[in-house]
């Protein structure tokens, strides 16, 4: 394949997914592929075993478990198959995703608590210690790593702590940021952590993943209030029959992604791309700060991958006229998602780097026409 010969896209996707991916990426698409034989089964298995490694070091007690849909069936897959009928559910919750675990798992039926630390409050794991005091019936705990509502990142670790004291099972969404951010599933005690093909990964969108602590996983057979999203079975599919999706797998979709894969390990690995993606979001922030933006987040619970923004103060000023500049410039950006404040979203994770932020700055800068 001569990649020379692929179309430029005529914008950047600087969203937290889908988003902009490599012409490698896209030129593992651009044949059929088969679905059923070996050679297939192996290139599933060894992305299984590729995914369990960048989770961290601890490779033996983990397993990994892909799920055809967006990200949210992988999260819904989770929430339906682990809690048991007589367990409960806390969600610690501080955005749109956030939200929408509890949302699955009221839909679901699962008894359900929802703590709500505010669009702008970082979730506490000190109130988390006070919820599991109060309710001994807890049995598992839910929270987003980077909450891609505002590019908060929740704090995994102290949390984990927390639910591992009472016992209770540990569920991560860690959907915008696995990859991206460089984590250890078993230093951080999570038993689930769910992610998707779209995101710091850099592949396109049509699968998701779970990152499962084996021994509890095991305990799940038969449990799943659905048969396509039974996390349990796909998962037993998948290790007796060497790599096998139980129903059709998107086998485009997992071969640009094991090209994402390979370019991820080019690059140097997570600790590599957290590197450009912390300076692609640090060049970001300096220079919108430097033309009169602000970031809405503090630093300190500013994730690398995703930054909202205020709206300027001007009265002629709208989000839309704006986007509409920006992409004619080759910049696509991302509308804000919080209700008290008038915010945009700037997404710096793909195959995005430090001059790309250079030039968006400076295109923003020119069509200042507020
Ligand atoms: C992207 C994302 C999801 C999944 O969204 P889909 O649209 O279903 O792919 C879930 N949680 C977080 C934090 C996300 O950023």
């Amino acid at each position: 394949m001569n990649l020379t010969q692929l179309p430029d896209n005529p914008y950047l996707l600087l969203t937290p997914g889908p988003l902009s991916t490599s012409k490698g990426v896209k030129a593992a698409m651009l044949r059929d592929w088969c679905t059923w034989d070996n050679e297939y089964n192996d290139l599933v298995q060894s992305l299984r075993a590729k995914l369990v490694s960048l989770g961290g070091r601890n490779h033996d007690d983990y397993t990994t478990v892909l799920m055809q849909g967006s990200g949210t069936f992988s999260v819904e897959a989770v929430i339906g198959s682990v809690v048991p009928e007589d367990g409960k559910l806390v969600v610690l919750t501080n955005g749109a995703y956030g939200n929408r675990i509890a949302q699955i798992s009221k839909v679901l039926k699962v008894n359900t608590v929802v703590v709500d630390f505010g669009e702008v409050g970082q979730a506490e794991p000190e109130k988390l210690r006070e919820v599991l005091e109060g309710d001994p019936e807890i049995t598992h705990v839910a929270v987003v790593h980077c909450e891609t509502t505002t590019g908060m990142l929740n704090p995994i670790e102290e949390i984990g702590k927390v639910v591992k004291s009472f016992g209770k099972i540990y569920i991560v969404d860690a959907m915008s940021s696995f990859g991206g951010v460089a984590l250890d599933v078993a230093d951080l005690q999570i038993d689930y952590l769910v992610s998707s093909a779209n995101k710091c990964i850099q592949g396109v969108p049509g699968f998701g993943f779970i990152l499962a602590k084996t021994e509890e996983l095991k305990k799940c057979k038969g449990q799943a209030r659905s048969l396509s999203l039974d996390l349990y079975d796909q998962w037993e599919t998948m290790e007796k029959y060497n790599g096998k999706w139980r129903f059709t797998s998107p086998t485009h979709v997992v071969r640009a992604f094991y090209q994402a894969m390979l370019e991820l390990a080019e690059e140097g690995g997570i600790e590599k791309r957290q590197v450009r993606y912390r300076e692609n979001q640090r060049i970001l922030v300096e220079g919108m700060e430097a033309i009169g933006f602000r970031a809405l987040l503090p630093k300190e619970w500013q994730s690398p991958i995703i930054t909202s923004f205020y709206f300027p103060e001007s009265p002629q000023f709208t989000f839309a006229a704006f986007y509409e500049r920006l992409k004619k410039e080759g910049f696509v950006l991302y509308p804000g998602k919080i209700s008290h404040a008038d915010t945009f979203r700037i997404g710096n994770i793909g195959e995005v780097y430090p001059h790309d932020m250079k030039n968006l700055v400076q295109a923003i800068e020119n069509n200042i026409f507020w």
